[in-house]
Order: structure tokens, then sequence, then C-alpha cells
């Protein structure tokens, strides 16, 4: 699907920001930070992409790669994502060479009981790091 498509069939209207945000996500092989995606405009206003990355998270577009470092960083959701429903239940990869952070689908987050010891347990994160395969070849 394309960015139009999937703005289409969230529901959301076409702005030319979420199209190029959207559009990005599509292309990218790796979770993109704030400051990827305001890079890639000449000029956006900060408080229209947190929004819109919001949005797009709320509507099951895109989830956060919660990857261990301080910078946010978002991906492009599974299919079966829907609104207030994610299913993005797998790992993460970070590597420390150059800093990337890829959705690790086949990989699962291990699956822990929702109450733990009288600790209730929301989310469950699993971050691999190593080195990527770019910085591996170089
Ligand atoms: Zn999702
Ligand atoms: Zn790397
Ligand atoms: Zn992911």
């Amino acid at each position: 699907m394309n960015s139009i498509q999937i703005l289409e069939q969230s529901g959301l209207s076409k702005t030319e920001v979420r199209k190029k945000v959207l559009a990005l996500f599509i292309e990218s092989q790796s979770a993109l930070s704030l400051s990827d995606i305001e890079s890639a405009f000449s000029k956006i206003d900060r408080i229209t992409l947190y929004r819109t990355l919001k949005t797009f998270e709320t509507k099951g577009i895109i989830h956060k790669a919660v990857d261990g470092t301080n910078h946010p960083k978002y991906a492009m959701c599974e299919a079966s994502c829907s609104e207030h429903k994610h299913h993005d239940n797998h790992a993460h990869f970070h590597c420390l060479s150059c800093g990337k952070t890829v959705c690790f689908e086949q990989v699962a987050n291990p699956s822990i009981p929702e109450v733990l010891n009288g600790y209730t347990v929301e989310e469950t994160t699993l971050i691999l790091s190593g080195t990527c395969k770019d910085c591996l070849e170089e």
C-alpha cells in the first residue's frame, strides 16, 4: 500500500505532511527518529510532526521501536495492527556501530504474565543490540 491508500484506509485526511511522513516510513528499512524525519523536510513545525506521529500511532500505522536510547524511534506496523490495537509484539535490534534500529518481527517478546508477584505488567520490550549487516560488511 502507498501512503495515500493507508491514509484513506485509516480515515485520515491526506495532508501534505501526513503523506510525506508516511512515505518516509514506507521507504525506510529502519526505524525513524524525530530528527530523521525533520531532516527530510526543508521546514516542519515540531508540534505538527508530534501530532502526526501520535495520530499514526493511534491508528495502528506506526509503533514505537524501543531501542534503549533516549531518542524515541518509530517504525511501520505489522498489517494486523489497527486503531487502538497494536500487535507489534517483537524485538527491536539496535546497531551499536551506526545507531540504526530495525524491527525483528521473527523474534517475539517473551510472554510474561500480566500480574507478576503482585506487580501489573503493562509493557514488555525486548531489545537486541550488536552490529547490523551493513556495518559488518564494511
Ligand atoms: Zn502496531
Ligand atoms: Zn550498523
Ligand atoms: Zn517494530
